[in-house]
């Protein structure tokens, strides 16, 4: 093992893992005084996840904005995420109230443009080492607490030590491994592909997505007129699926309700995806060790909130450790901190997208919620704050809401009912004949 020169194994903190997680953890954790070393296996600056939606969903925005990441976004040509959501009772379209401020949201832009961004925003970030083509191999362990990485390295292996050593090295973390954290796996009972197209035009020029129930699928505009289209049906279909990749994906696509023109669009990408996905969660903390992003917590993709949360878990990290991580403080103090709040703030929304990857139908509360917003503009709004996770479960499903919910649905039935027997009614569509009152 290269012995390291004595300026190299300052550190106060140690990243694995260069990605959205990592780069923001590294950036506003320097930016509080703390050294850091930023450790990425892959040694090219431009690499980026490929298996991404690229939706940052609204919570996002605060920590972009700290990050002094709007500006360069918008120059790249992010594409401010508003979306549709097809439901067997009609499209939630979430608008601003007349009057009302503007909706929440982040940006749609390819990981290809927004990860060697927020990298290379890292590497130039005073008190960061950026070090690329650095491996995760092991960690230093001193009485049972970690004080150090090993890692793989250009010139050969190296030790670097630390006070605190993070992991950002997503849902199969090494460090996680490493320090033996286990993690909770939930089965995902559907499986995804996605291809990128051009020429790929949508109603609106906003994001859709579709529930089938179980089936899933999405499309998002992104930068460069690129858009994703995603499918993600229930597993029971796979082996079909797969007998004709590429034919099943486009059949999928011409299947959708107000289906995109996949036929008239030029791919430009391969259709690429994952037939096992399980959800991951794994306790944020161990002593010496952070976990955050996918480490710590792997969601369900259908959802598009992975990168928002890795955002914010960075940020919810630098502000519990910042002070304690130069020495300014109790550690595990810190640490404890941060651990409940990633705990507090993301453990319902798991729960609850634990449940839905069993590929089930909706459940009475969902048909409530769902049927409702496509039937009320300030329950769609109320969704749209949900979907953004600026809102957790219990204000999502809060008294006034449900009760809400209820009444749009009662009055909806009631418009509905013929007021006198017909000559010769129109038969009901499926919309309305299967809403989801509280009761059914
Ligand atoms: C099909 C699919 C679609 C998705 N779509 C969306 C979406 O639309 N919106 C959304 O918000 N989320 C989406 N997600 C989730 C999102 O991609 C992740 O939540 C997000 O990338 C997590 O970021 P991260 O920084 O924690 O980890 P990652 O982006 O996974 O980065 C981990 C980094 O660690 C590095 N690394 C790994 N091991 C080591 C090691 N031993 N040493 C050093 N470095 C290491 C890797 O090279 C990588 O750079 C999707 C996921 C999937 C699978």
């Amino acid at each position: 093992m290269t012995k390291p020169e004595s300026a190299e194994y300052d550190y106060d903190v140690v990243i694995s893992g260069a990605s959205l997680a990592g780069s923001a953890a590294a950036i506003l954790l320097a930016r509080a005084g703390v050294r850091v070393a930023l450790l990425e296996r892959r040694s090219d600056p431009e690499a980026h996840k490929a298996l991404c939606t690229h939706s940052l969903t609204a919570n996002a925005y605060p920590v972009l904005d700290e990050l002094g990441l709007i500006p360069a976004l918008e120059r790249a040509g992010a594409v401010r995420n508003e979306a549709r959501w097809y439901t067997r009772w009609g499209w939630i379209e979430p608008r601003a109230a007349p009057e009302g401020p503007e909706l929440p949201y982040a940006y749609n832009i390819r990981r290809s443009t927004l990860d060697p961004l927020i990298r290379s925003h890292a590497a130039q970030t005073p008190g960061v080492d950026l070090l690329l083509g650095h491996q995760v191999t092991g960690l230093v362990r001193e009485a049972g607490r970690t004080v150090g990485v090993r890692a793989s390295t250009p010139q050969g292996e190296r030790e670097i030590p630390a006070r605190l050593v993070v992991g950002a090295d997503g849902k199969d973390s090494a460090v996680a491994k490493f320090a033996e954290v286990p993690a909770r796996l939930h089965e995902n009972a559907r499986f995804g592909y996605l291809a990128h197209f051009r020429n790929l035009p949508l109603h609106g020029g906003i994001g859709h997505t579709w529930f089938l129930e179980p089936d899933m699928a999405y499309a998002f505009p992104n930068d460069d007129g690129v858009t994703v289209m995603a499918v993600l049906p229930d597993k029971k279909r796979l082996p079909a699926f797969r007998e004709d990749l590429e034919g099943s994906f486009l059949e999928f696509v011409r299947a959708l309700p107000e289906a995109p023109p996949i036929d008239s669009a030029e791919r430009i990408t391969k259709i690429t995806g994952t037939v096992n996905y399980p959800l991951h969660s794994r306790k944020p903390t161990a002593p010496g060790v952070a976990l955050i992003g996918d480490a710590a917590l792997t969601g369900d993709p259908l959802w598009g909130v992975g990168c928002g949360w890795a955002l914010q878990s960075a940020q919810w990290l630098a502000e519990a450790v910042a002070s304690a991580a130069t020495g300014r403080g109790d550690l595990d103090r810190s640490l404890a901190l941060y651990a409940r709040r990633h705990r507090r703030r993301l453990r319902g929304h798991q729960y609850l997208a634990a449940d839905y990857a069993r590929a089930r139908p909706f459940n009475p509360l969902e048909r409530l919620m769902f049927s409702a917003a496509a039937r009320d503009e300030s329950l769609a709004r109320h969704m749209h704050r949900f979907a953004s996770r600026l809102i957790g479960p219990l204000r999502f499903l809060n008294p006034v809401a449900v009760a809400k919910a209820s009444a749009v649905n009662i009055k909806h039935r009631g418009a509905a009912a013929p007021v006198a027997a017909p000559v010769a009614a129109p038969a009901a569509p499926p919309a309305t004949s299967a809403d989801g009152a509280v009761g059914r």
